[in-house]
C-alpha cells in the first residue's frame, strides 16, 4: 500500500502551521471589524506607538463635511473610548487646555480634570455612557490654572454603546459676565442704599434745624416770660446735642470705613461707663416715661478699654432700646461676669433688653450693616441715620469683644448682648490723678476762628462764665491781638484763609512774651495724625468742633497745672 507524503511531514510542522492559519484568521477578522468601523464612521483615527511617539492616522472621506463642522464649532468636541481614552478632538478642545492635539489623542480626558472634580467627572462620563448627561466641572490648563467648564456627554449611537461624544463649554466669559452682573447688583444696591441715606440725612437735619429757627424766632420776640425762655433754651441744647450727635456719627461712619478709628486706652470700671452712658439717656426716658432697671455685678468690673468709646456703645443700645419702645415700657441693663466661649479668660456680658417692636429674624442677620434700618420711610416716628449699630459693633470688636442681637421677632421686644474681656474682678482700678482745687480759674481768652458766629457765641459763652474775651476773624488779627491783649489762652482755629492756624502758632511761640500762653488748636478734624501736626507746630491741646466749653476749660486747666509743676 502507497503511503502519502502527508504521513512523512513532521507533526510539529503541522502544529506550527495550524496555528498560523489560525493567527491568520484572527488578524483578518480583526482588519474585517476594522474595515467595518471605518465604513460605518466608527473610527475617527488611527494612533500608531511608534518607538514611543504617537503617530495620529485621521480619517477623512465621506465624514468631511461633520469633521469640518466639529472642527470650526466654538466648543471642545471629543469622542472617548470606553476606557476614557480621547479618540478624537478638536482644536478648540486642545486651545482650552494649552495641549497639542496630538498629545491628547490617546491620553485619558480625565487627567485634565482638577483633582477636586474628578468624583463628578467619573459620574458624569457613568451617566452618559447610559444616554446623556451634563455638568460643571473645571479642567486644568496647561500653565496650571483651572477654568470652568460645562460638559455634555452622549453615547455615539452607531457605537453601539461603546463610544462617548464629550461637548465642552467653556464658562469662563460666561462666569466674568456673571460676577459683572452680581458687581452690577451691589453697586446699584449701594447707590440706591446711598441715595437712601441722603435723603434720610437731610430728613434729620432738617429736624432739629426747624426747632432751633422756631427758638431764635421765639427768643427775638419781646416780653418772653422766665418759664419760656427756660423751656426754649432747653430745647435748643437738645436740638443742638442731636446735631452734634448726627456729625459725630458722620465723622465716626467715615473713619470707620477708612479703618481710622483709634482707641485711647485706659483702665476703667465698668459701673462708671454704664452711669455715664445712662445719664445721657436720663433726658430721652423721662420723656417717654420708661423705667430703666440696671444690675451690675457685685463686685466692680474693670477693664482696659476707651472711656469714651465704651460709653458711646452703651448709650447707643439704651438709646434705640428706648426709640424702639412704646412710651412708659421698661427697659434693662443687666451685666454679668461670665468665662469667655473657649473658657480661658473672664468677659462681661452686658444684656440691654427692651419690650418694643422688636426685630423680624430676617432682619437680625444684617442689623449692623452700614445704613441698616428696618423702617427706612421718612415718616417714621424714630430719628436716627442707621449707622449707631455699625459703630457700636466696630467698637465692640475694637475692645476684643463681641455684639450680638437677639429678638423673637416682630412686637417682641429686642435685647442686644455685648461681651468684652476684664481685667479682674474687685480689685480697684488704678485712679487717675484728679486736679485738687476745686475753684475754677477766669481766664483772658482770645477766641480766633473765621466763622464770625462761632467765634461771637463761644467767646460769649465764656464770657457768660465769667472769663474776659476777646475774637479775630483771621491769622493776620489773631496776631495782633495776641501782641495787643497778651491773653493767658488762644483758642486757634486752624483752617483760615491766608495765614493759618498752625502758622499763627508757630509766629506766636517765638515771642519772648508768649512763654507761658496756653495756645488750643480748634479743628474739624481730630485724628492722631491732626493731632501731632497740631502738637508739632506748638499748640498745647487740641479739640474738635464743635468746642465744647467745658471741656475747653478743662483742657487749659490742665495744661496750665502741668506748666505749674514745671
Ligand atoms: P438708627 O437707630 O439711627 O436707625 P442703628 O444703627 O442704631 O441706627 O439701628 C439700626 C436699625 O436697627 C434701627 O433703625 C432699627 O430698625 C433697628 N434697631 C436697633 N435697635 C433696636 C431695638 N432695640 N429694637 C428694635 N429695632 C432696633
Amino acid at each position: 500500500m502507497a503511503t502519502s507524503r502527508g504521513d512523512q511531514i513532521p507533526q510539529s510542522l503541522v502544529a506550527q502551521l495550524e496555528k498560523e492559519n489560525a493567527d491568520l484568521r484572527a488578524r483578518l477578522t480583526d482588519a474585517e471589524g476594522t474595515i467595518h468601523a471605518i465604513q460605518h464612521g466608527g473610527v475617527d483615527a488611527f494612533v500608531l506607538q511608534d518607538r514611543g511617539e504617537h503617530r495620529i492616522y485621521t480619517l477623512v472621506g465621506a465624514d468631511r463635511p461633520y469633521r469640518r463642522f466639529v472642527e470650526q464649532m466654538q466648543q471642545g468636541a471629543a469622542t472617548l473610548h470606553e476606557d476614557g481614552t480621547i479618540v478624537y478632538c478638536n482644536r478648540q478642545l486642545s486651545e482650552m487646555l494649552g495641549v497639542p492635539h496630538e498629545k491628547l489623542v490617546g491620553a485619558e480626558l480625565q487627567d485634565f480634570i482638577t483633582p477636586e472634580d474628578r468624583p463628578l467627572f467619573a459620574e458624569l462620563v457613568r451617566l452618559g455612557r447610559a444616554e446623556s448627561a451634563g455638568g460643571e466641572v473645571r479642567l486644568t490648563h496647561a500653565d496650571g490654572e483651572w477654568l470652568p467648564a460645562y460638559f455634555t456627554f452622549n453615547v455615539l449611537p452607531e457605537d453601539g454603546g461603546e463610544t462617548i461624544g464629550v461637548i465642552v463649554t467653556d464658562l469662563r466669559t460666561q462666569k466674568h459676565y456673571e460676577r459683572l452682573v452680581v458687581a452690577q447688583a451691589a453697586l446699584e444696591d449701594a447707590d440706591r442704599r446711598k441715595n437712601e441715606f441722603l435723603a434720610m440725612l437731610a430728613h434729620e437735619l432738617r429736624n432739629p434745624l426747624a426747632s432751633i429757627r422756631n427758638a431764635v424766632s421765639l427768643l427775638q420776640r419781646e416780653g418772653v416770660e422766665a418759664p419760656a425762655m427756660e423751656d426754649t433754651c432747653a430745647m435748643l441744647h437738645r436740638q443742638v446735642g442731636q446735631l452734634v450727635r448726627l456729625v459725630d456719627d458722620l465723622f465716626d461712619v467715615s473713619r470707620i470705613t477708612q479703618n481710622k478709628i483709634e482707641l485711647r486706652i485706659e483702665r476703667i470700671d465698668l459701673a462708671s461707663i454704664v452711669g455715664q452712658a445712662v445719664e445721657s439717656i436720663r433726658p430721652l426716658l423721662g420723656r417717654l416715661g420708661q423705667e430703666l432697671m440696671v444690675e451690675l455685678p457685685p463686685k466692680p468690673v474693670h477693664l482696659d478699654g476707651d472711656r469714651a468709646r465704651l460709653v458711646q456703645i452703651f448709650a447707643n443700645l439704651l438709646d434705640n432700646a428706648c426709640k424702639f419702645s412704646p412710651e412708659g415700657s421698661r427697659i434693662s441693663l443687666k451685666a454679668k461676669t461670665e468665662s469667655s466661649e473657649e473658657g480661658s479668660s473672664r468677659e462681661v456680658a452686658v444684656r440691654i433688653r427692651d419690650n418694643g417692636i422688636g426685630i423680624a429674624p430676617n432682619q437680625l442677620p444684617r442689623i449692623f450693616e452700614m445704613f441698616a434700618q428696618v423702617d427706612t420711610s421718612l415718616e417714621r416716628v424714630t430719628s436716627g441715620l442707621g449707622i449707631g449699630l455699625t459703630v457700636a459693633a466696630r467698637l465692640v470688636g475694637m475692645h476684643g469683644g463681641r455684639i450680638e442681637a437677639l429678638s423673637e421677632g416682630k412686637s417682641r421686644g429686642s435685647e442686644f448682648v455685648v461681651r468684652l474681656p476684664i481685667l479682674a474682678e474687685g480689685a480697684p482700678p488704678p485712679r487717675p490723678e484728679e486736679g485738687a482745687e476745686a475753684t475754677s480759674p477766669i481766664y483772658r481768652i482770645l477766641v480766633v476762628d473765621d466763622n464770625q458766629d462761632s467765634a461771637q457765641s463761644l467767646a460769649l459763652l465764656l464770657k457768660c462764665m465769667g472769663h474776659e474775651t476777646k475774637t479775630a476773624l483771621d491769622g493776620v488779627e489773631a496776631l495782633e491781638a495776641a501782641e495787643a491783649s497778651r491773653p493767658d489762652v488762644v483758642l486757634l482755629d486752624i483752617g483760615m484763609p491766608g495765614v493759618s492756624g498752625y502758622e499763627v502758632c508757630r509766629r506766636i511761640r517765638e515771642q519772648p512774651w508768649a512763654k507761658a500762653m496756653t495756645l488750643i488748636a480748634q479743628t474739624g478734624w481730630g485724628q492722631d495724625e491732626d493731632r501731632r501736626r497740631t502738637r508739632e507746630a506748638g499748640f498745647d491741646g487740641h479739640l474738635v468742633k464743635p468746642v465744647d466749653p467745658e471741656d475747653f476749660l478743662k483742657l487749659v486747666k490742665g495744661v496750665s497745672g502741668r506748666r505749674g509743676d514745671d
